[in-house]
């Protein structure tokens, strides 16, 4: 089976899609510098796999040390490249450190792929294209507008998406799959892997968990003024090992010839928004436990409501996002409950 490198393997989406493709036989060669996860996900990913992924600790901003690796595994076929920074919050502080991190290690890999021969590459980006697309536009299919980006972090998924299509346009023979992520949110069901928040979690679900588990005080809602339902916002939540799952997909797609042109671009979602106030009650319901919260101020910058028309996806693909919510909700729990016995 083909070797495959995963940049970013130790992280969220990287560790189960890592899995995913071992499970599917595919040889992994995972590069990460640590520098927002840890190097105990491999012994997670070996425990559910039963083999042990190559590592090598590189940055890929470091084009020498990439180079080197392409060397050492010359059997390599494919590349998914998820390592990035992506907090939107620190983007705004540190815009350099985002342009510099996430826009050269991508140029860096589609450099060296060429000089090695690597053709087939699969990017991580996400819905935050989108911006807060119109009624029209909702669920929003590949083909809806993409708007200008609120932060260095959606500005930097922007400029990869189009350094890669002005890449392909000059080289035909590199081909490449752009994925774009909804909100990934569960664990693996073994609770082995899951993602590891660094300090005060940004994102929703780790905030529930930690407040379920009494290590947050409180999980503030931000705003239910919204134009919704119930006032909250609305995402499309999806299962992180149906995303990984898509890797895999993509990937063998390209290995086997079958995509239409070198550069497609797929919409990763389950099709269904749910507000924060029904991620809440469900967390709350399927996993009996409370999550005390209170309603704050809007948080800047927060879209008010998006979700995937994931058809395409569904059709070309043959791809579909199976887990349903209250499933990824247990496993958030599950997740979050290993984690405090690790302490
Ligand atoms: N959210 C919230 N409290 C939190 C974190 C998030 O109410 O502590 C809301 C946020 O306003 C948004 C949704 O949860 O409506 C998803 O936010 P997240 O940061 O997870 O993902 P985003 O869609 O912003 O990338």
């Amino acid at each position: 089976m083909a070797r495959i490198l995963v940049t970013g393997g130790t992280g969220y989406i990287g560790s189960h899609t890592t899995v995913e493709l071992m499970q599917a036989g595919f040889d992994v060669v995972i590069v990460d510098n640590l520098m927002n996860s840890n190097v105990g996900v491999l012994d997670g990913i070996e425990a559910i796999v039963g083999r042990r992924p190559d590592y090598e600790n590189i940055d890929c901003v470091d084009y020498v040390a990439l180079d080197k690796l392409f060397e050492k595994y010359a059997d390599i076929e494919g590349i998914i490249h998820f390592a990035a920074y992506k907090a939107v919050g620190e983007s705004v502080e540190k815009p350099l450190q985002y342009y510099r991190n996430n826009i050269n290690s991508l140029v860096n890999l589609l450099e060296l792929m060429p000089i090695h021969k690597v053709k087939n590459i699969v990017f991580s980006s996400s819905c935050t294209v989108y911006g807060q697309p119109d009624a029209a536009h909702l669920p929003v299919n590949e083909n809806a507008p993409i708007q200008p980006a609120l932060s260095p972090y959606g500005n930097t998924k922007q400029i990869c998406e189009e350094i890669i299509h002005d890449t392909i346009h000059a080289t035909p023979n590199i081909n490449a799959i752009i994925l774009r992520y909804f909100n990934p949110i569960g664990a693996h069901p073994t609770a082995l892997i899951g993602e590891l928040p660094n300090g005060v979690p940004n994102n929703l679900l780790p905030y529930v968990t930690q407040t379920a588990a009494g290590i947050r005080p409180e999980l503030r809602i931000f705003g239910n003024d919204y134009d919704t339902p119930d006032g909250t916002c609305i995402r499309d939540y999806i299962d992180v090992v149906d995303l990984a799952k898509a890797h895999v997909v993509a990937l063998k797609r390209m290995l086997t010839n079958k995509q239409e042109g070198n550069e497609e671009i797929f919409n990763l979602g389950t099709g269904r928004g749910l507000s924060v106030m029904e991620i809440v009650e469900t967390f709350k319901r399927v996993n009996n436990v409370d999550v005390p919260y209170k309603i704050v101020e809007r948080r800047e910058g927060d879209i008010e409501k998006v979700w995937a028309d994931p058809t395409r996806a569904n059709k070309v693909l043959g791809w579909k996002a199976e887990r349903n919510t209250e499933d990824t909700l247990r496993s958030c729990w599950k997740w979050q409950l290993r984690l405090n016995e690790a302490k």
